[in-house]
């Protein structure tokens, strides 16, 4: 298991997901955490995962279901 953190200032709690832009298609892809840090990639604790908001026009995709605490 990993003990890293989430991503979020200010924020100790550890990371259980990670999110995932991808510019091109406009999609913020949420998923379980990456075994390996991604230039785009972000490590979000649940709260913050669950809390995830993207810009206009931006999809969000999490795959259910996440098991958010
Ligand atoms: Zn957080």
């Amino acid at each position: 298991m990993s003990n890293r953190p989430c991503s979020r200032v200010a924020c100790s709690r550890h990371a259980q997901f990670t999110l995932t832009f991808d510019y091109g298609d406009r999609l913020a892809a949420i998923g379980p955490l990456a075994f390996e840090i991604e230039p785009h990639s972000y490590d979000l604790c649940a709260r913050h995962a669950e809390r995830l908001n993207v810009p206009e026009g931006w999809t969000v995709l999490r795959p259910t279901p996440l098991g958010f605490d």
